[in-house]
């Protein structure tokens, strides 16, 4: 497989880091790494750029990553906190649709809260021009030029879906994975998993249930993203093993050299 980036567009729950109005410490914090965007991805291979998820701040994340073009977007769900910028695509697709690919559940989301980003040229100026391509679970898709598995997994009572690219997954906002997808996380060599903090949450893993998760399926690599404020970087980072780290925004990974042989 050709090596590809992963660049952390943002690793922050749905609040964001710091919280409006919150006086803890880590929303004081003076530590780059404790300011988080809410959570999304940028996957790059030289060739093809792809976005997973559309933050409230996409706008803001795109700047910061200098990026200048687009793909395809996959969307994981369709909870505010990864969809609500959807409008910000349009700066994508002045001149041709940007292909959008997501779950039934999700393109019925884009119908009803955004439809008129499904609209035509010749209907409406200034808007983004998609076009919507609904997965199938456990259906590998071919999305400008990467190989995806959608696969999915728990958020509470909601199925959202992981995306495995080659020995790479991003799995933001579980809460379990259903034992039908646990066979699709075997061999995995980079896990990307949501870990909200150290208390148990109902719809997201806690630290120790995403270290525990992660030990199951022998991932060689591990990245926490989707926290909240009740987790300072430095002092989880520093009490993981030394296969995991704690995801920060604009931090970069290559999948494919050393790690996917
Ligand atoms: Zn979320
Ligand atoms: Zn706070
Ligand atoms: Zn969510």
């Amino acid at each position: 497989m050709k090596p590809f980036h992963v660049t952390f567009l943002g690793t922050g729950t749905s609040h964001g880091i710091p919280v409006i109005g919150c006086p803890c410490p880590v929303c004081h914090s003076s530590d780059p790494h404790d300011n988080r965007f809410r959570s999304s991805i940028l996957i790059e291979d030289g060739a093809h750029t792809l976005l997973i998820d559309t933050t409230p701040e996409f706008r803001l994340q795109a700047l910061r990553a200098n990026l200048k073009s687009l793909d395809a977007v996959l969307y994981t769900h369709d909870h505010a906190d990864h969809f609500n910028g959807i409008d910000d695509l349009r700066i994508f697709c002045k001149d041709s649709t940007l292909p959008v690919y997501c779950s039934e559940e999700v393109a019925s989301s884009i119908t009803s809260r955004f439809g008129y980003v499904l609209k035509t040229y010749d209907e409406a100026g200034g808007i983004p021009h998609l076009q919507l391509n609904k997965l199938k679970p456990y259906e590998m898709i071919r999305v400008a030029g990467f190989e995806v598995l959608p696969i999915p997994i728990r958020h509470g009572c909601k199925l959202i879906l992981a995306f495995r690219i080659g020995s790479f997954i991003y799995a933001t906002d579980s809460s379990g994975i259903p034992p039908e997808s646990l066979p699709y996380f075997e061999g995995v060599d980079t896990l990307v998993l949501g870990s909200l903090r150290y208390s148990p949450h109902p719809t997201h893993f806690s630290v120790g249930e995403a270290v525990a998760f992660a030990t199951k399926v022998g991932a060689k690599r591990v990245f926490l993203t989707h926290l909240c404020h009740d987790i300072r970087h430095s002092q989880l980072e520093a009490e993981l093993p030394p296969h995991m780290h704690v995801a920060y925004d604009m931090l970069q990974i290559t999948i494919g050299e050393v790690y996917d042989q």
